[in-house]
């Protein structure tokens, strides 16, 4: 497969395999809470247990595995709303390559900090996810680094995609998934490996009323800039990239419908998580669960949600768990 190819399902059970000892293969457990609010059965994908705090140690992991020994030489360079660089910067430890992350200044303090420790070099500069991708992308150009895609890889995006055969091993009565959605490189494999593992598998996606990237970029046919507002779901901030070579495609054929949830609902389903399941979600991880609180649906089916990570610093948390905002 090269880096530019639409992954398959074959593609995404070999990356299953690859990634197996640096990722863990997490629990998909019953919601009680939303299964009887939804009255359709309700699980949970708890991407928030792995090593780095999200899933997207399962896209880094396979990425940086297949670097070539001139990509090993000439060191990694990425671009982040934080958990994809952590992912990234925890991959290259165990690897043992020089790394940078590059991130805007709305990267919150605890996602640094943690990318800081695992040894990496940060650069922290650009307006927004769009301004630290340029940042990356100058790195690139006088310095020689290899650039580890976000989302729109194909090695990225088959990595991410392994969740979804977990999903459909572990609850093969599924008949919905509900799945974060900001680039996309999750979104994109995960609906592709479910609808080629069950056909009548239906797909949602949720992305923020603050950066609806990928929805807007699909209502005019091709992708295009939106503006970056701060939001309680940082990880899900950034446009699709201009030059979108698979993200956009893929979502646009493998995803059934777009939900945008707003700040309040996102505060909403982080609290809900907590005080019905005990999990702490950051808001990125809750909007699966926002979807659910918000809808009345006359033909609940068995669903699966997407809670893709943990990483909220102390103060937000309690901000949001205590109802403090503004
Ligand atoms: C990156 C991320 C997403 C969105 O993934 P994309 O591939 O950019 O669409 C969702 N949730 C969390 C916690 C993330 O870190």
């Amino acid at each position: 497969m090269s880096p530019s190819d639409t992954p398959t399902l074959a593609d995404v059970r070999l990356a299953a395999e690859r990634i197996s000892p640096f990722a863990l293969r997490t629990p998909l457990i019953p919601s009680q809470a939303l299964t009887e609010r939804v009255r359709a059965t309700v699980r949970m994908k708890l991407e928030t247990l792995q090593a780095t705090g999200s899933f997207k140690i399962r896209g880094a992991a396979n990425r940086l595995i297949g670097c070539t020994q001139a990509e090993r030489r000439a060191g990694m360079v990425t671009a982040s709303t934080g958990n994809h660089g952590r992912a990234v910067a925890h991959m290259a430890r165990l690897l043992d390559l020089p790394c940078t992350v590059c991130m805007s200044d709305l990267v919150p303090e605890n996602k640094r900090d943690a990318i800081r420790s695992l040894g990496a070099a940060i650069e922290i500069g650009g307006l927004g996810q769009d301004g630290a991708f340029e940042v990356a992308q100058t790195l690139v150009s006088h310095h020689g680094l290899v650039f580890i895609e976000p989302f729109d890889d194909a090695m990225v995006i088959a990595g991410q995609a392994t969740l979804a055969l977990e999903i459909v091993d572990a609850f093969p009565e599924i008949e919905r998934a509900i799945v974060p959605l900001s680039g996309g490189g999750l979104a994109a494999g995960v609906c592709m490996a479910l609808k080629a593992s069950k056909p009548s598998i239906r797909t949602t996606c949720v992305s923020t009323e603050a950066c609806p990237a990928m929805a807007r970029s699909l209502e005019a046919g091709r992708p295009i800039l939106v503006e970056e507002r701060a939001s309680l779901a940082d990880s899900l901030g950034g446009g699709i990239g201009l030059a979108n070579r698979l993200t956009f495609a893929m979502v646009r054929d493998f995803v059934d419908e777009i939900i945008l949830v707003t700040e309040a609902e996102i505060a909403n389903a982080m609290r809900f998580l907590f005080r019905t399941e005990q999990l702490i979600v950051e808001g990125a991880g809750a909007v699966a669960a926002a979807v659910l609180l918000r809808e009345n649906r006359a033909h609940p089916v068995p669903t699966a949600i997407l809670l893709t990570g943990r990483n909220v610093s102390t103060d937000l948390w309690l901000n949001v768990c205590q109802d403090r905002l503004r």
